[in-house]
């Protein structure tokens, strides 16, 4: 399978500044190194029907080309399953019962991380688990074998952040982003992985999860999320911060585009110009502010 990277975005609903900006840069890294560009739909959560359409038009709009072979989230439970019963069948799985009250008011286990799952149901004995089991639903766990994990990222250098007994399968049964991401990236080909640094600190959880399986670990490419003028992360209820919002406005996709180039320090124009500047060392390392299209930030 030849190499890939890709952009997935979770059809909640219109793309924003701050995930166009993401779409590009994932683009111009997958780009200039020959790779496919792939689009995979994250629609295990937060699905809004129409969603999907509206963000692919956005990203056409703005330049984002990719691959045949769109792949979506809520079509793929069997290969999550499969691989669920693969990390169970090796003893790497335990049921868990706990709210996320209970969670957080249990005392955390000695040595644990901050922020860590306590513990509470990992090595429960089969009386304990039979009367559970009649209680709620449970969730699936990986049982970890360490507290942290170390990643190499193209603008974080080394990365090391905390792994704990995360859930693979939540209690409704649907797979968890964790689990879906890193079965998906492997069996797509991806092996470069840029996103918003936001999800850095998942990162050493995945890639500990991705060892297990024996799956080869993507490169990683985390980076700087758009701001608003507040200094908080851009949302939807900042104003005008989709395409759409901004056409009103009477900034075009074009202009959008050329507003995120000039922000990434590379030419205004089509994303294929921008392609031959781009250059992975010389990306600004700090957060884009965004105060509207007429005060470019840049
Ligand atoms: N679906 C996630 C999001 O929209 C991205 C996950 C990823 O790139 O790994 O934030």
């Amino acid at each position: 399978m030849t190499s890939a990277g890709r952009f997935a975005p979770s059809p909640s609903g219109e793309l924003h500044v701050g995930n166009l900006r993401t779409a590009i840069l994932a683009w111009l890294f997958a780009r200039s190194t020959g790779r496919r560009f792939l689009m995979r739909v994250e629609d295990l959560d937060r699905a809004r029907a129409g969603a999907e359409a509206e963000q692919f038009r956005d990203l056409a709009a703005i330049g984002v080309t990719w691959d045949d072979g769109v792949v979506r989230q809520a079509e793929r439970e069997p290969l999550y399953d499969e691989a669920l019963e693969r990390l169970t069948a090796a003893g790497l799985t335990y049921e868990c019962f706990c709210t996320r009250r209970e969670i957080q008011e249990a005392p955390s286990a000695p040595h644990a991380p901050q922020g860590a799952y306590p513990g509470t149901c990992r090595n429960l004995d089969p009386a304990e688990l039979a009367f559970k089991r009649t209680s709620r639903p449970a969730a699936v766990r990986l049982r970890a074998a360490v507290h942290e994990w170390t990643v190499r990222d193209v603008l974080h250098g080394a990365y090391t952040g905390m792994v704990d007994d995360f859930v693979l399968r939540r209690n409704d049964g649907v797979a968890a982003y964790n689990l879906a991401v890193v079965v998906d990236d492997a069996a797509q080909g991806i092996d470069q992985v840029v996103r918003g640094d936001d999800l850095l600190p998942s990162t050493p959880r995945q890639a500990y999860l991705a060892s297990l399986f024996n799956m080869p670990v993507p490169e990683y490419a985390h980076v700087p999320l758009v701001l608003n003028a507040q200094g908080a992360r851009l949302a939807k209820r900042d104003g005008a911060v989709t395409l759409a919002d901004l056409a009103v406005q009477g900034a075009t996709a074009e202009d959008v585009r050329d507003l995120i180039l000039a922000s990434l320090r590379l030419p205004a124009g089509p994303l294929q110009r921008a392609l031959s500047a781009f250059d992975p060392a010389a990306l600004p390392r700090t957060p884009w502010v965004w105060r509207g299209p007429d005060a470019s930030g840049a």
